[in-house]
């Protein structure tokens, strides 16, 4: 639930918004072998069918580890199958194989397939990379909860759906403008419903949260004396009443589909 008066007009999530990028600058997100890993102010959409497989790989591999580990599979990965056609073309236990660095090997394997099958079965993964899947359509996929499917929504497809995560949900509910308690979908609703519909300033909001929470907001012991957010934060000053410990996972993000969870 969001907390009274926290998101009375734009005001409080734009304000933030200005403050991170002000003080971080463009992240750059997703990073792309062809365009050189990150590439700050760059937002042009995937322009291949292999940018937009790359990322998608990627969503689902960064689940519940962090994005040096996603990121050492995904090269594995990419050298043995550069195109949908050859992953499918692999058994699970060979995919498995590639992707062990990833932690949960065995599960993604099967997530990758699932997710390459109905990408290209329903022409997702196109030349013209024209269309773009419904979120309903990812969520039905195994292994695909939320965060994974905005994720490959925003990133791959750059079709404006605000990525959640653990976060997002850490960072707003000490800064005081959501409770901790607060689903995926409310927090993602506010975000949305308070930011202009555009992929790229929530490309840039999701990519601005994940570098504030590993710059200063951390888990344990959060920088407050050095944060440009103190101002507007409750927490310095002991407000933690809704804070119950979060587990203790290795996740940025956490994603509800039982084992997804992006660290980038
Ligand atoms: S003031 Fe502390 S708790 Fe609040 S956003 Fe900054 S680092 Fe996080």
């Amino acid at each position: 639930m969001v907390r009274p008066g926290g998101f009375m007009g734009n005001t409080p999530i734009l304000k933030i918004y200005k403050k991170l990028l002000l003080e971080y600058g463009r992240q750059g997100w997703w990073p792309l072998a062809s365009r050189g890993g990150y590439h700050p102010g760059d937002y042009r959409k995937p322009e291949t069918r292999e940018e937009c497989f790359e990322i998608i790989l990627g969503a689902v591999l960064t689940q519940n580890t962090t994005w040096k580990n996603a990121s050492s599979a995904l090269e594995s990965l990419l050298l043995s199958v550069d195109t949908p056609e050859k992953l499918l073309r692999l058994e699970v236990s060979e995919i498995s194989k590639l992707i062990r660095k990833s932690g949960y090997h065995n599960q993604k394997a099967v997530k990758i397939k699932e997710v390459t099958s109905f990408l290209l079965k329903n022409d997702y993964l196109g030349d013209d990379l024209e269309k773009t899947p419904l979120r309903n359509e990812l969520l039905a996929i195994w292994g695909i909860g939320p965060e994974t499917a905005d994720s490959i929504l925003l990133y791959a497809y750059s079709f404006p759906s605000f990525v959640v995560d653990a976060y997002t949900k850490r960072i707003f509910s000490r800064i005081g403008l959501i409770d901790f308690s607060s689903e995926y979908g409310e927090i993602q609703k506010t975000f949305q419903e308070n930011l202009s519909r555009k992929d790229e300033i929530y490309n840039e909001y999701h990519a601005l949260i994940v570098r504030h929470a590993k710059t200063l907001c951390s888990k344990k012991k959060p920088e407050c004396g050095k944060c440009f957010l103190k101002t507007e934060c409750r927490y310095p000053a002991g407000d933690h009443s809704d804070q119950p410990p979060e587990k203790n996972t290795p996740a940025i993000r956490s994603d509800s589909s039982g084992g997804n969870t992006k660290n980038v």
